[in-house]
């Protein structure tokens, strides 16, 4: 009863809320944007449809995403896969979807990204970069992961839900350098509780952000001490 009641006491707040500060599409500022995703749907067909993003898509190795990963020569993904560059309208999207709570928007991101993996990889088992666990418990929600499932259903593809995690704290990436952000995440996961699942199989890890690439390179190093097979990477913005 008590929960009903307060279940009702929220829904009007919600509403309150809604009237008081109205979403608007971050690109055109129209009101009542498509199922709170702070984007209308024409704003993001015509983003994905953009025919620079479109052939940012569909290159093969991403230029951009090579060198990086570069600096470090043990990880060898065969193929990364990213929705643009983390430039305006996609970077203010990620930035919502990690801190104002919008996680529909992993919707949109895991359709995108599945557009553009279907026929593209062998079977494989979908993984997902670990939050720091305090950080989780800060946000609610682990952002990867809401991709991550989204994806691994589109694909018809089993999502490994513990399959990589942190050892121990380190600073939230964001408050590092670039020097930093490289040195900082090495040896920082490790197998998790299902990692059995991945030993002989392909695998498929999600990240958001691909900024230095030492969050995915680091996460290869652990998939492949799992006994992976390929491994591929798809993740929704690289800044540039
Ligand atoms: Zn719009």
């Amino acid at each position: 009863m008590v929960k009903k009641l307060l279940k009702i006491i929220y829904f009007f707040i919600c509403k309150i809320f809604e009237i008081l500060f109205p979403l608007n599409c971050i690109v055109c500022g129209k009101l009542q944007p498509w199922n709170e995703k702070c984007i209308c749907r024409q704003c993001w067909e015509s983003y994905v449809n953009d025919p620079e993003i479109v052939n940012f898509q569909k290159r093969l190795s991403l230029p951009v995403i090579q060198k990086k990963l570069r600096k470090f020569p043990e990880t060898d993904f065969v193929r990364v896969f990213c929705l643009g560059p983390y430039d305006f309208p996609l970077n203010d999207l990620v930035k919502n979807f990690k801190y104002n709570g919008f996680k529909n928007l992993a919707e949109i991101f895991a359709e995108q990204l599945y557009q553009l993996i279907k026929n593209q990889i062998p079977q494989c088992k979908i993984l997902y970069v670990p939050m720091i666990p305090k950080q989780q418990r800060d946000r609610g929600y682990n952002q990867t992961f809401l991709i991550a499932r989204n994806l691994a259903s589109a694909l018809s593809m089993d999502l490994v839900n513990r399959g990589i995690k942190f050892k121990y704290k380190h600073k939230p990436q964001v408050d590092c350098s670039y020097s930093q952000r490289i040195n900082q995440m090495k040896n920082t996961m490790a197998l998790s509780g299902d990692w059995e699942q991945i030993t002989g199989k392909n695998v498929l890890v999600v990240d958001d952000v691909f900024t230095t690439g030492a969050t995915l390179s680091e996460a290869y190093r652990v998939v492949k001490s799992g006994g992976a097979n390929q491994i591929y990477a798809a993740v929704v913005a690289v800044t540039v």
